[in-house]
């Protein structure tokens, strides 16, 4: 599948925050935009445009999908579940991002990046609810535990994130570290996922 290959803390400086799209790096002084807090490209020191209604909405759209490491159409597939499923569109958008098993891996602290859990989903290190899963798309469901493989148990890479994760804080998330074992308890509310981003903008830009 098409995946996103350049260098992704030009990413973080476009958006003009950080989407911790690196791991441990991400935590560090080296952060890009830390050090570089413009936009990336020639005229990124220089460029101060107002911006309009619809390239707010854009911006959005843009930090949410890259975020979550999302193509195109990937993400707009998602939106239009949300649409079509009863509720809040955007906070069904959410939850749909939310709920995938890269993101949970992440978000559990058995990678430091979606970009590892992703890798580690498609090596097959990871159960879920006994059996090798390795779409990192799958949709988890309440009540399905995530494990780490047995025999992926020694990999230095989960226990380097395990280290910086913070999935104890997650309230709708239940880690075992010692087991490398997780639970999704619940669809999480939007209040309580933490991804700093109005998708109401979303919804709005993909309504036009
Ligand atoms: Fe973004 Fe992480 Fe790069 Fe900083 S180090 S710019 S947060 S990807």
């Amino acid at each position: 599948m098409a995946r996103y290959h350049d260098a992704v803390c030009k990413l973080c400086r476009r958006e003009g925050e950080k989407l911790f799209l690196k791991g441990a790096r991400c935590l560090t002084d080296k952060c890009s935009v830390e050090r570089r807090r413009f936009a990336p490209g020639q005229h990124g020191q220089s460029m101060r445009r107002k911006i309009s209604a619809y390239g707010l909405q854009l911006r959005e759209k843009q930090k949410i999908r890259r975020q979550y490491g999302l193509l195109e159409t990937q993400f707009h597939n998602y939106f239009e579940k949300a649409d079509a499923k009863a509720g809040i569109t955007g906070e069904n958008l959410v939850q749909f991002l939310e709920c995938r098993l890269d993101n949970l891996v992440y978000r559990l602290g058995f990678g430091t990046s979606r970009k590892q859990a992703r890798q580690l989903i498609r090596h097959r290190h990871i159960l879920v609810d006994g059996k090798t899963v390795d779409i990192p798309s799958y949709q988890v469901r309440p009540n399905q535990v995530i494990k780490v493989r047995d025999k992926s148990k020694n990999l230095d890479l989960v226990h380097a994130a395990l280290k910086i994760g913070r999935g104890e804080e997650i309230p709708w998330l239940r880690l075992n570290k010692a087991a490398l074992e997780g639970e999704l308890l619940a669809v999480p509310k939007r209040s309580e996922i933490p991804l700093t981003a109005n998708e109401q903008l979303v919804v709005e830009l993909y309504s036009k």
